[in-house]
């Protein structure tokens, strides 16, 4: 389980998150919506250490991962993957290369230098791209493929880290309607069948509902809504978003049979 006590960040006057308290358990797929500016980057950046907490804890089945440093520091970041809404891929190396890149913390800086990965890490890199039916791509410079390809590649070179948790922050936001099915598709796939907390970052109301078993609503850095996708009634969205967003919702006309 992963559980966040009274976590805040500031920068100078800005309260990124304020006195967050959440926990999440494995196999939950959490949908993270709010504002833009609302704190919900900064969220998940708190939980992989990417940046540092002013204040609270940060637990991984009990451990305090906010006391990690170093070589324990550097575990944690890849038990904990991240996905980004650019890819963070390497355009000029091929597929393969940047799956590997997953598991090169892990090797020998010359091997990984020299791109010397093992048999079974290349097996394991053609296993994770297949998965996402991306194995046919692997020799393929990643800086050729499609916006929604990409994401997959990320996907799966977060797979080689094995990760116990995985954030994604707006996975989907650079993405054609397809693709984001597509690649939301794979993150609820990955969080049943691995039973990993998934927290993924979005802007759209309508991809929350329709993947995300809970959604937590920040605004101004504190938490303001938790709970199923149902519980998003007009009123909370007005509470999140403000009384404008309510209008962008989707009409649904029911047509009587
Ligand atoms: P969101 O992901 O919901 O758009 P962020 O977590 O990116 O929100 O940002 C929350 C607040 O913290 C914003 O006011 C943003 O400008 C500020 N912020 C985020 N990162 C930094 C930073 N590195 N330096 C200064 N301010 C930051």
């Amino acid at each position: 389980m992963l559980e966040l006590h009274g976590v805040s960040k500031r920068f100078g006057d800005t309260v990124a998150v304020d006195r967050v308290t959440l926990s999440f358990k494995p196999g939950e797929m959490v949908g993270v919506i709010g504002r833009s500016g609302a704190g919900k980057s900064t969220l998940l950046r708190l939980v992989n250490r990417l940046t540092e907490p002013d204040e609270g804890r940060i637990l991984w089945n009990g451990e305090d991962v906010t006391r990690l440093r170093n070589g324990d520091l550097r575990r944690w970041r890849r038990r904990c993957a991240m996905i980004f809404q650019h890819f963070n891929l390497c355009p000029r190396l091929d597929v393969i290369t940047n799956v590997l890149v997953g598991v090169a913390a892990e090797r020998p800086t010359g091997a990984t230098l020299f791109k010397m990965f093992s048999a079974s890490d290349r097996a394991q890199a053609i296993l994770e791209l297949d998965a996402l039916d991306m194995a046919a791509a692997a020799l393929q410079r990643a800086g050729t493929l499609s916006g929604g390809q990409q994401q997959r590649v990320a996907i799966a070179r977060a797979m080689m880290q094995d990760p116990e948790v995985l954030l994604a922050d707006e996975p989907v936001a650079a993405l054609d309607p397809i693709n984001a099915e597509v690649v939301m598709d794979t993150l609820a796939r990955i969080c049943r069948e691995r039973r990993v907390p998934v927290l993924v970052n979005l802007h759209s109301l309508e991809i929350a509902r329709t993947y995300c078993t809970r959604v937590v609503a920040m605004a101004r850095g504190a938490v303001v809504f938790d709970g199923p996708p149902q519980g998003l009634t007009p009123q909370v969205v007005d509470r999140v978003y403000g009384k404008s967003a309510r209008s962008l919702e989707p009409v649904v006309v029911e047509v009587a049979a």
